[in-house]
């Protein structure tokens, strides 16, 4: 056997000093996350970080979902022709959106590695900006109640929310109260780390969201600032994919509707506010997080 020369292990430390900065950037754990929403597509928002959680760092993803979403009968004027059901008529919609839209956001998180699905099956009764009269049409305490016990008992480290934002729809200003309660309820100790969530398209600037006015468990740090998945790196061949892509697969599932499909390839950030129920000592393993997402690469080319 050919004797090993110094130089050999010099070319290994040399090796090893390469590789450390990319050992950084990994985690120590496996992310657990819930995704909390209030309708059937709404997790699209999500799609890119998600995927890269459950795909490259072998994280786990679970959803849940507040309603059964048969209000978005509105918008099945497509879905019409793909069931063969008029499904855009309020009568036959609600008949029948409940099992078609539960199908279609599982064909979606087939795509981006959701394991667990929790179905609320609140009733989609109507839209409103009135985030206590969204509250008012579902079984909130109980809700709360529920979503507190799958907390506990997964013992996730994040909990992702829509942002609560002014002009969204109550229905998910709604589910984010609720996932802010459910958490507030906990022992600070015990509590996942919970973020605000909202996208960007190219043309928006930052956000100004602190607080939805008269629920002060929705106010946002201020000294944290937000982090951050650029959908628009590239990757694979000749650097002509984006993260868009998976968000498009999972918007393209939902065939029963017709306004989240409007935001195909629109997106250049998906942006997580940190919320100031967090303890100020937890933002590090929030950022370690978002960096490992963002740092994770794809398969290459050889
Ligand atoms: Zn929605």
């Amino acid at each position: 056997m050919k004797k090993t020369t110094p130089l050999f292990f010099l070319f290994l430390l040399l090796l090893l000093c390469i590789q450390q900065p990319l050992k950084a950037q990994e985690l120590d754990y496996k992310p657990k996350v819930l995704l909390v929403t209030a309708h059937p597509d709404d997790d699209a928002i999500y799609a890119a970080t998600v995927f890269k959680t459950t795909h490259l760092l072998d994280g786990v993803a679970d959803l849940a979902i507040m309603t059964n979403g048969e209000g978005g009968y509105r918008y099945s004027t497509l879905g019409n022709y793909i069931y063969g059901k008029r499904l855009d008529k309020e009568e036959v919609g609600r008949a029948n959106l409940p099992g078609i839209r539960k199908k279609e956001v599982m064909a979606g998180g087939d795509i981006v590695g959701i394991r667990n699905y929790y179905f609320f099956e609140q009733q989609d009764k109507q839209y409103t900006e009135d985030i206590q009269k969204a509250l008012d049409m579902w079984d909130a305490e109980w809700l709360e109640k529920r979503l507190q016990e799958i907390i506990e008992e997964e013992q996730y480290d994040f909990v992702l929310t829509m942002l609560p934002q002014p002009g969204t729809h109550g229905h998910h200003k709604a589910s984010a109260l609720l996932a802010l309660q459910a958490v507030e309820n906990m022992q600070p100790e015990e509590r996942p780390i919970i973020l605000g969530t909202t996208i960007f398209r190219e043309t928006d600037g930052e956000t100004d969201f602190e607080m939805l006015e008269g629920y002060p468990l929705t106010s946002i740090s201020q000294e944290h600032v937000p982090l951050t998945f650029d959908r628009t790196q590239k990757f694979g061949f000749e650097d002509r994919l984006n993260y868009n892509i998976i968000a498009n697969w999972v918007i393209a599932e939902h065939k029963s509707q017709g306004t989240m499909q409007l935001f195909m390839n629109g997106v250049k950030v998906e942006v997580y506010l940190y919320y100031d129920i967090n303890r100020d000592e937890d933002y590090a393993k929030a950022k370690a997080y978002f960096d490992a997402v963002n740092a994770a690469e794809m398969y290459k080319r050889d």
